[in-house]
């Protein structure tokens, strides 16, 4: 049965659209258009005057991590599985139709994007990259993705493809979470990391690379990865103290996308009364921006105090931060995540034939970009999460 959405206001991803009306096909957008014409035939949902746009998408999550656990996993435990469901059900509950989960150590989190996917589980659409790559006692060592040479690093590489990862994770530097990582330090020479991106890609597998300090950057735009996370331009005098121009030169020529996993907490740096570090970070952030290097928003829910479903919240500080227009900011974490993320030809925006991934919002985004954090209505591939009263 066509079920159709009537009384709407409808940005697409991109831009308003001249429509009052979209129609869900099975798990696809049918039509958009005149309520008159396409209310006919169809299940009608009158919608008040809400606003439509596109399910949001996280580009970096971990599933597996509880954000209420203040150190590093030891292991996984027997409940790990049902506790990593709850929050996916959690995460698309609040407008998040698709999520790229960037590492784990159980590999639970691709049985769940199966069972998603077949309609056994409520969720977003899984990205999953299994076990990171690091070096030895490296960021995330404790996930198992432990490698000391090249031959080591592509044996990790392989063992995630054989549980069929959507792409491949690897810690271009140390990190906070891990004890004796320094986010400063890169973790793989330059050459460790082409092959293990030439590897990738030769799987047809695009790869994320986690990156604090500007020498890990640089590794990883000279070895050509697909995303830099993070992206802090950590030096000698902290954080966002060690920008280089010419390394974003670098990014912008290979068409890396940045995902710079801002999360609602950093809205303590908006509130900060020196605004040092703001002041660095946003200084960073616009340089690129300005360059035209392309950002996908992110949370890295999962690390301690960043809760999975929390992307709307962040959405808005990393607008304010990053100095966002609205619609950029709603971009990152729609059309422009899809195309980040290789889906655009599935979802991310509001267009017959793509799937309906669709949050309905109370108020207008365009406007008052917090009305995000206000969903009165969830669709994941045309499945009904949350309806409209
Ligand atoms: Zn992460």
């Amino acid at each position: 049965m066509t079920v159709c959405l009537t009384g709407l206001r409808i940005w697409d991803g991109d831009e308003y659209v001249d429509a009052d009306a979209l129609t869900i096909d099975g798990g696809r957008i049918g039509a958009i258009g005149d309520a008159a014409e396409l209310a006919q035939n169809a299940q009608t949902i009158h919608c008040a005057g809400a606003t439509l746009i596109p399910g949001l998408m996280d580009a970096h999550v971990h599933l597996e991590l509880n954000p209420e656990h203040s150190a590093a996993p030891t292991g996984t435990s027997d409940d790990a599985y049902e506790r990593m469901a709850e929050r996916a059900l959690g995460m698309v509950r609040a407008g998040i139709t698709t999520a790229r989960d960037l590492g784990g150590g159980a590999w639970h989190e691709l049985r769940l994007r199966d069972d998603i996917a077949r309609g056994a589980r409520v969720g977003p659409r899984l990205i999953c990259a299994g076990q990171p790559i690091t070096c030895v006692g490296g960021h995330c060592h404790f996930w198992g993705g432990e490698a000391a040479t090249l031959t080591e690093a592509k044996a990790v590489l392989h063992r995630q493809l054989d549980h069929d990862v959507d792409l491949i994770k690897v810690m271009a530097t140390g990190g906070r979470m891990t004890r004796g990582s320094d986010p400063r330090k890169p973790q793989f020479s330059t050459d460790t990391l082409r092959e293990i991106v030439a590897t990738a890609h030769a799987h047809q597998r695009p790869v994320a690379a986690h990156c604090h300090g500007t020498p890990g950057i640089e590794a990883a735009a000279l070895a050509g990865v697909d995303t830099i996370e993070h992206c802090s331009w950590v030096g000698e005098a902290g954080w966002a103290s060690d920008y280089q121009a010419p390394i974003a030169e670098l990014i912008l020529e290979r068409g890396i996308w940045v995902s710079p996993t801002v999360n609602r907490g950093w809205q303590r740096m908006l509130d900060s009364a020196t605004g040092t570090v703001l002041g660095r970070v946003r200084s960073a952030y616009r340089k690129m921006l300005d360059l035209g290097i392309p950002f996908v928003a992110s949370t890295d829910a999962g690390i301690p105090g960043v809760f999975h479903a929390d992307l709307p919240h962040a959405l808005v500080v990393f607008a304010r931060i990053a100095e966002l227009s609205n619609a950029s900011a709603l971009r990152c974490a729609t059309s422009d995540a899809a195309r980040a993320l290789g889906i655009e030809g599935k979802t991310g925006r509001l267009r017959p034939g793509l799937a309906a991934d669709l949050l309905l919002l109370d108020g207008d985004p365009l406007t008052d970009l917090a009305a995000v954090t206000r969903p009165v209505g969830v669709w994941a591939r045309g499945r009904p999460v949350i309806l409209p009263n």
